[in-house]
């Protein structure tokens, strides 16, 4: 049965996003997505968003934090910075923009509030990343206690997908009746090619291969 409340969802037009919200399109009474800019090498990012969330006839609304990429340097904002195509020995990929989600959650809730939201969706997960701080569980949990306290709100951060293998992020979709829609609308690669993308930067290689051992999944049943 439908929770009687209605959702925000973080959507960046990406495999993950797009299919939380479909999760919450399932979940929630109303629903509505907000895309956050923040620099990204690939402004189509915004356009794809923009398409999946029409045709899922759910308000879109974009929100300008380019600050963010401009308080410490990556390699998803400034072209000059090559990608690191592996996870570093004790650090984070130089794909990591510090802070991000912590901004994210923090204009989330904001803007949640004024529509008086309290449900918030985020597609993060811990289980099949280059083990971002801000992917974490545990951040997720003191981010939402925090935001209460900071707006004596009652919000719940919903994060479908913190468990899940990237494969088992597709069949999520696939059993929310939105595989298609995921696998040829979704943008995810960092060169800016939607649906299966270039193939060969590390966003491309973690979903092509949740995708492949999926497919082998559902091909058996
Ligand atoms: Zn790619």
């Amino acid at each position: 049965m439908k929770n009687k409340e209605s959702a925000l969802v973080l959507h960046s037009g990406g495999q993950d996003s797009t299919t939380c919200l479909f999760w919450a399109l399932r979940n929630f009474k109303e629903v509505r997505t907000l895309c956050i800019t923040y620099g990204q090498r690939h402004s189509l990012e915004v356009e794809v968003a923009q398409q999946i969330a029409r045709e899922a006839g759910v308000p879109f609304q974009t929100l300008d934090a380019s600050v963010i990429s401009r308080l410490a340097d990556n390699s998803l904002t400034n072209p000059e910075i090559a990608m690191d195509a592996e996870k570093p020995e004790g650090s984070y990929p130089n794909t990591f923009v510090p802070g991000r989600n912590l901004f994210f959650l923090t204009f989330a809730a904001v803007i949640a509030r004024t529509y008086g939201i309290r449900n918030i969706v985020t597609g993060v997960s811990q289980a099949d990343y280059s083990g971002y701080p801000d992917c974490r569980d545990t951040f997720i949990r003191s981010c939402n206690t925090t935001l209460n306290l900071a707006m004596d709100e009652q919000f719940i951060i919903h994060t479908p997908l913190m468990w899940l293998t990237k494969a088992e992020t597709w069949a999520l979709a696939d059993e929310l009746g939105v595989f298609d829609i995921v696998r040829n609308k979704t943008l995810t690669c960092y060169n800016g090619i939607i649906a299966e993308g270039c193939g060969h930067c590390p966003a491309c290689k973690l979903r092509n291969a949740g995708l492949k051992e999926y497919l082998e999944i559902r091909n058996c049943k």
